[in-house]
């Protein structure tokens, strides 16, 4: 990466649990340093949140952990400007935030389908928009968005997160064929059933009906994707993007 005395830059939005707590210590074992980002400062006080700053930590990486809403468009442009003075450009930028609020789409309120397209998608857009313009000038970078089954099926009940999930993959696709030639790649994983919070509020019915519906028969656990994600980020991936790595241990839809 451009920087050959430093460890290179990953940021991760919605960093501090999850999936992407898991993706961020991943890319510390991996010698990155991080920006991890999660919504507001009470989350980032909260127990689970300093925790996985301390893995990162303890895993070697410098953390600068900082709290704005992605769906803000002013609040990620004066959070990327922070970074890159403090930090520098940011080599890899994982676009995890994400949000559920779904219904069926009869009843869904236009409220709630704006407000998960501003979190899920809107926010992929400001935040590679703006950690693009250091990685053009230093001719290379990498885009990883957390996507998802349900945007590549459509999902009963969630006409809004499958849209936004599906806008991102249109979304990587255009990046990657737009800064191609400035040496960034983007790329989408798409996870089917993971074990986080967002599907612990699943009834044991659903849940049990859905593993039925899985080859491996059982949900994925949040080092499956954070795997995935490491790999796309790392040297192996150079010559990949523009792709959606579907990750859902065989997920009939
Ligand atoms: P989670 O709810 O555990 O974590 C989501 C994170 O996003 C939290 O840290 C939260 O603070 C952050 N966030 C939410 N809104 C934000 C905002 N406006 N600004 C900044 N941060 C914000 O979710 P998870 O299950 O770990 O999911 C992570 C990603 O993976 C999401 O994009 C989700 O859609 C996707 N995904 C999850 C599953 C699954 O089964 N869990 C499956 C497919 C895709």
């Amino acid at each position: 990466m451009a920087n050959e005395n430093k460890k290179p830059l990953a940021l991760v939005t919605g960093g501090t649990r999850g999936i992407g707590a898991a993706i961020a210590l991943k890319l510390a074992q991996d010698g990155f340093d991080l920006v991890i980002n999660c919504l507001n400062d009470d989350e980032l006080a909260q127990e689970i949140s300093q925790q996985s700053i301390a893995a990162c930590q303890s895993a070697g990486a410098d953390v600068y952990a900082l709290a704005w809403d992605v769906s803000d468009y002013a609040a990620c442009e004066a959070a990327v400007e922070k970074i890159t003075a403090d930090r520098g450009n940011v080599d890899v930028l994982v676009n995890n935030a994400g949000i559920t609020k779904d219904g069926l789409m009869l009843r869904m309120k236009p409220e709630q389908f704006q407000q998960v397209l501003n979190v899920n998608l809107n926010s992929a857009f400001y935040m590679s928009k703006l950690c693009a313009k250091g990685m053009t000038r230093q001719r290379s970078g990498k885009i990883i968005n957390i996507s998802s089954v349900a945007g590549v099926y459509g999902n009963a009940g969630q006409a809004n997160y499958a849209s936004s999930k599906a806008g991102l993959i249109g979304l990587t696709k255009t990046i990657s064929k737009e800064l191609g030639s400035r040496g960034i790649t983007a790329n989408a994983v798409a996870p089917g059933f993971i074990d986080t919070a967002m599907t612990q509020a699943l009834p044991e019915k659903v849940v049990e009906a859905a593993k039925q519906g899985i080859s491996l028969r059982r949900f994925g656990t949040v080092e499956d994707i954070a795997g995935v994600v490491a790999f796309l980020a790392s040297p192996a991936a150079d010559y990949i993007t523009g792709q959606v790595l579907v990750v859902d241990g065989g997920l009939a839809m």
